[in-house]
């Protein structure tokens, strides 16, 4: 039996905010629009929204003061602020933090209590409508059940654990126009390590398959405009569908090795959520047994061996970072423990094959 579920209605293309007027008028009566502090609006992706929530008289108030990896107090502030907005439905807009935070900001106002708790480790709760309208192409979020939060309790990004789809996402590749390259590349590959590590998963299946050769094939043609800085519509539009695949792909596989232990890199030494996967990945595939999986994945993207794959992405998201052994080996052992993502790696994984993908990854 092969399930493959994927909720979301997904409008891709030029104007699908407008396009998707009708279902917006359904969502409820007040928007509660959650937002990073300037994408939102350097995209256009705002304005397009207001102006269709302006003819549907459907009102609205602006939180925009989410940030990069999101943290559990200030998703708390937004809920908070929503609700004494008297807000009813989400519209979130950015990258894959707001999208993130809108899916957590959506639980708590349904369930105000948790205002005052521990948000992670739940039952499975209800949540407010989400809208979904990226303006990176990398996370996939506005497709995926998952918000990945920053928890500075436990000292590191955890995903809330509740499954929370958005109602409907409105994908339009021009709010990508205004990303720098650094940032598109590094999404790019965040996108990249979702379709290899949903390709490389314990609950991979031929549809999910289907979708990662998909996307890894769209992504794979764009590798040298990444690298050129050569964005045209077509790159932004294919960059966009593959990270849209991607995201469908771990909706159903989820994440595993890299994301787990790239969590660490992140949250102690800052490296945006791509460059941290991306740097692993050589050794992690390295050390993947199943080198025929690894062969058909590269060959999907064009290409001929690792080596290839290896200098594409140390040109896609360089990287300085430098670190003892102790460090290393205090986030191997702390990965060794991460349940959730080790369930998804299909072959068996010790404390010390970890450190060893660590160590060969980084300085
Ligand atoms: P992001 O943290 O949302 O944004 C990164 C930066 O890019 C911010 O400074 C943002 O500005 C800027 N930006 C976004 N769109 C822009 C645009 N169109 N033009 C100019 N600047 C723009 O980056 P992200 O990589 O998309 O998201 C990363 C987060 O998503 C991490 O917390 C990660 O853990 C999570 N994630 C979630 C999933 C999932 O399935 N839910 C999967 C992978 C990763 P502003 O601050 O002004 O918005
Ligand atoms: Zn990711």
């Amino acid at each position: 039996m092969h399930v493959l579920q994927l909720p979301v209605k997904a409008y891709f293309g030029t104007n699908a905010v407008a396009q998707g007027e009708a279902l917006l008028a359904k969502c409820g009566t007040k928007a509660l629009l959650v937002t990073g502090r300037q994408s939102a609006r350097l995209s256009g992706a705002q304005a397009d929204v207001v102006a269709v929530l302006e003819r549907l008289e459907i009102d609205y108030v602006v939180f925009n003061e989410i940030e990069e990896n999101p943290s559990v107090e200030t998703v708390k502030r937004a809920a908070v602020y929503g609700l004494e907005a008297g807000a009813d439905f989400i519209i979130g807009i950015g990258g894959g933090s707001p999208l993130d935070a809108s899916k957590a900001i959506a639980m708590i106002m349904r369930n105000p209590e948790l205002v005052k708790t521990n948000i992670f480790g739940l039952k499975p709760m209800k949540a407010l409508p989400v809208i979904a309208i990226p303006t990176t192409s990398g996370t996939g979020s506005e497709v995926t059940q998952y918000a990945v939060l920053t928890d500075h309790m436990d000292q590191t990004k955890k995903n809330l654990g509740q499954s929370i789809f958005p109602k409907a996402a409105f994908l339009d590749p021009k709010y990508t126009y205004s990303l720098s390259p650094n940032v598109t590349r590094q999404t790019a590959v965040d996108a990249f390590t979702h379709l290899a590590e949903g390709y490389l998963n314990k609950n991979a299946n031929p549809l999910s398959d289907g979708l990662a050769i998909q996307g890894l094939k769209m992504l794979g043609k764009h590798l040298a405009s990444l690298e050129l800085d050569e964005f045209s519509e077509e790159v932004r539009s294919d960059l966009m569908y593959a990270s849209m695949l991607a995201g469908m792909v771990i909706a159903h596989t989820g994440t595993s090795l890299p994301h787990g232990m790239g969590y660490a890199l992140t949250y102690h030494h800052g490296l945006p959520h791509g460059v941290a996967n991306g740097i692993l990945f050589n050794a992690y595939l390295t050390h993947f047994k199943d080198q025929t999986r690894v062969k058909e994945l590269l060959s999907a993207l064009g290409l001929e061996d690792l080596n290839e794959l290896n200098q594409h992405l140390k040109r896609l998201c360089p990287c300085d970072l430098s670190l003892s052994d102790a460090v290393l080996q205090s986030y191997a052992d702390q990965m060794a423990q991460n349940e959730g993502k080790l369930k998804n790696h299909p072959e068996p994984m010790d404390a010390k094959t970890l450190y060893t993908i660590y160590r060969e990854s980084i300085a």
